[in-house]
């Protein structure tokens, strides 16, 4: 089935990933990074956040206990659905604070009544780890593949594991967390290493996957390497949506028309006091109605 979808024209796969794509609620997603401390050595070589380190000097701070819960507040209250409490790689182990701030989050939700979704991501992390996550209040995880291919992401992520990130995901799961992975696209994958990746990503219950579009960052080892092609981008998109089906889609709010397009129902990250959140849901109400017109 992935392979004749990769053939097929695009006319009729956009048409059949956004039409799949219309009964599913619009996802709003929202970050608040604890820290962007992280221990993997060496960095993996297209790193955003290193990059940005360069440019922000509170960069590398670890926000606050009351920060992240007044934030947590402030998004629930914009209408926010999910928040994403991201980290850089802290070990395989969590250290005990990571938790404190899961359970702040929650506590700060429950007292607004706020029904809201709580995930992290740190990376490929214990059993151990994700079933106290769990018990702090935790919905789910993200733990992003990365690169469809093991020889190509060891060149990327010389200091990751692309072993212990499936054991991540699968733990996740059997630890009653919902499971969010994702790819980068147009990092050097062939078409074979996307089918390879899309039937790993299909044989795991995912809730939610992303496939972000590679940039340049300037100050890491592959800022030369050319950002992804949008509509080869959005074409790997409207498979994905095709072959996982109900999976909730992500993008950015940057690639709303794209993503859309290719049948993405989810945006993270929404930052509601930028107005996106008015932003998004009109641009998906006008495409629904128009989209069956549309080549
Ligand atoms: S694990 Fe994440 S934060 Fe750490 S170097 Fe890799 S991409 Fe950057």
């Amino acid at each position: 089935m992935l392979n004749e979808l990769f053939n097929m024209n695009s006319s009729d796969l956009f048409r059949q990933a956004s039409i799949l794509a219309e009964p599913m609620e619009t996802l709003l997603c929202s970050p608040i990074p604890i820290t962007t401390e992280c221990q993997m050595t060496p960095p993996c070589r297209h790193c955003w956040w290193r990059s940005m380190s360069f440019f922000s000097q509170d960069f590398w701070r670890r926000r606050t206990l009351d920060e992240v819960a007044r934030r947590a507040g402030d998004l629930s209250s914009a209408g926010i659905q999910r928040l994403l409490l991201p980290a850089g790689w802290l070990g395989y182990e969590l250290p005990e604070w990571f938790y404190t701030y899961v359970q702040q989050v929650k506590k700060e939700l429950a007292a607004k009544k706020a029904e809201v979704e709580i995930f992290a991501t740190c990376g490929p992390i214990s059993w151990s780890s994700l079933s106290q996550l769990k018990e702090a209040g935790l919905d789910g995880y993200w733990c992003g593949i990365e690169v469809p291919n093991p020889e190509l992401f060891r060149q990327v992520r010389p200091g990751d594991s692309l072993k212990a990130r499936f054991q991540t995901l699968e733990d996740a799961g059997a630890a009653g967390l919902k499971i969010w992975s994702s790819f980068l696209f147009g990092i050097g994958e062939s078409e074979k290493d996307l089918v390879w990746g899309l039937k790993k990503m299909k044989a795991l219950s995912l809730d939610s996957f992303s496939l972000t579009p590679f940039e340049q960052y300037p100050y890491v080892e592959m800022e030369q390497r050319p950002a992804a092609n949008l509509y080869d981008w959005a074409r790997t998109a409207a498979i994905a949506r095709i072959y996982i089906q109900d999976v909730n889609c992500f993008t950015s709010p940057s690639f709303a028309s794209w993503g859309l397009r290719a049948g993405i129902n989810s945006f993270l990250p929404v930052f509601p006091d930028q107005g996106q959140l008015e932003q998004i849901h009109s641009m998906r109400s006008y495409f629904g109605e128009r989209k069956y017109q549309l080549k």
